[in-house]
């Protein structure tokens, strides 16, 4: 494996502004706020947080399909580096080769008056990676049977499918072009339980058959201590803790890391009852907290929190935090 990121962000800040102002610049909201990591290639990088934490913005940013007010975001392909937010058209349509979208909803994600080969073929068409019918036909066959999806099924319409048999067939048409890099925003956050379990396992093995690197956002925190191999934790627009999955399971250092953690729910009886509740809801983006962002929710915050905005330290190796009291 390269020690080279295939992702790499830095100082990432997406804005959007608040309707339209008939006298100057509108004001504006920061949902993505001074981030930088790293993702390596042929692995999981998790990204978890409460929903309104800028997850999906971030992600979308990764894909230039969220605007990026400024910072870089870089992508390495071989001997060629891609500035993400400075692409050319040409670029851009490459780009889109290389990086794509598995979306979180199958019922919705499906063109239900097309048949499933129509589906899964649609990205080679449109981005003209195949000359004939033929060679379509012998790529959708290829992936699918990758995806575990039965090629008698390839003629019939999604409504003839299960939630879990839709997201296989979603996750043929993202992978159909043969990407390197892939977001999977909630991906199985609309399937239950014991598909999810067969989904998960399904992108692992297809990451490593494939040497696919992935972002996977998502909520769910054993979902994601399940299948990443590395773990940041996003609170309102900031990257508040970053850490090799296990690390961060086993010594989170972020209060809120801690809180999100002590909230999986647990078979343990003496367990029960531990969680540490967060208070109030997460603020607004529009107006955020001054000095650190979670200072309004913090069971442990001290007056220098409200003022100074924590910096971002390594604490030990591969394991980096953004909190005044973690040395
Ligand atoms: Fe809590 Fe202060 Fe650390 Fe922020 S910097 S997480 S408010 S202790």
């Amino acid at each position: 494996m390269s020690n080279q990121p295939l992702v790499e962000v830095e100082n990432l800040n997406v804005d959007f502004p608040l309707g339209r102002s008939l006298l100057g610049k509108p004001p504006m909201l920061r949902a993505v706020n001074d981030v930088s990591l790293k993702i390596m290639p042929q692995t999981f990088f998790g990204l978890v947080g409460e929903s309104g934490s800028g997850k999906t913005t971030l992600g979308r940013a990764m894909l230039r399909a969220a605007p990026i007010t400024s910072g870089t975001i870089s992508f390495n392909h071989g001997n060629t580096k891609y500035d993400v937010g400075a692409m050319s058209k040409m670029e851009l349509k490459e780009y889109r080769k290389k990086a794509q979208l598995i979306f979180q909803d199958p019922y919705a994600a499906l063109n239900p008056r097309m048949t499933v080969r129509d589906i899964i073929a649609e990205p080679l068409e449109v981005m003209e990676l195949v000359q004939t019918r033929e060679e379509a036909d012998q790529k959708v066959r290829e992936i699918a049977s990758k995806c575990r999806l039965n090629l008698e099924h390839l003629r019939r319409f999604p409504h003839a499918f299960s939630g879990g048999q839709r997201q296989r067939i979603s996750i043929a048409r993202t992978l159909v072009c043969s990407p390197n890099f892939v977001v999977a925003d909630e991906s199985v956050a609309a399937l239950d339980v014991s598909i999810q379990a067969d989904i998960l396992n399904l992108l692992k093995s297809l990451q490593n058959n494939l040497g696919l690197t992935f972002l996977f956002i998502s909520h769910d925190l054993s979902v994601v201590a399940h299948i990443c191999d590395t773990v940041a934790v996003m609170y309102l627009g900031t990257i508040v803790e970053s850490a090799p999955t296990r690390s961060l399971f086993t010594q989170p250092k972020h209060p809120y890391t801690k809180a999100l953690l002590s909230a999986i729910p647990t078979l343990n009886p003496e367990d029960r009852g531990k969680a540490q509740k967060l208070e109030g809801e997460i603020p607004s983006p529009v107006n955020p907290p001054s000095g650190c962002r979670f200072h309004t929710r913090c069971p442990v915050a001290e007056d220098r929190c409200r003022k100074e905005v924590p910096q971002w330290r390594e604490s030990s190796p591969g394991h980096s935090v953004a909190c005044h009291l973690v040395g």
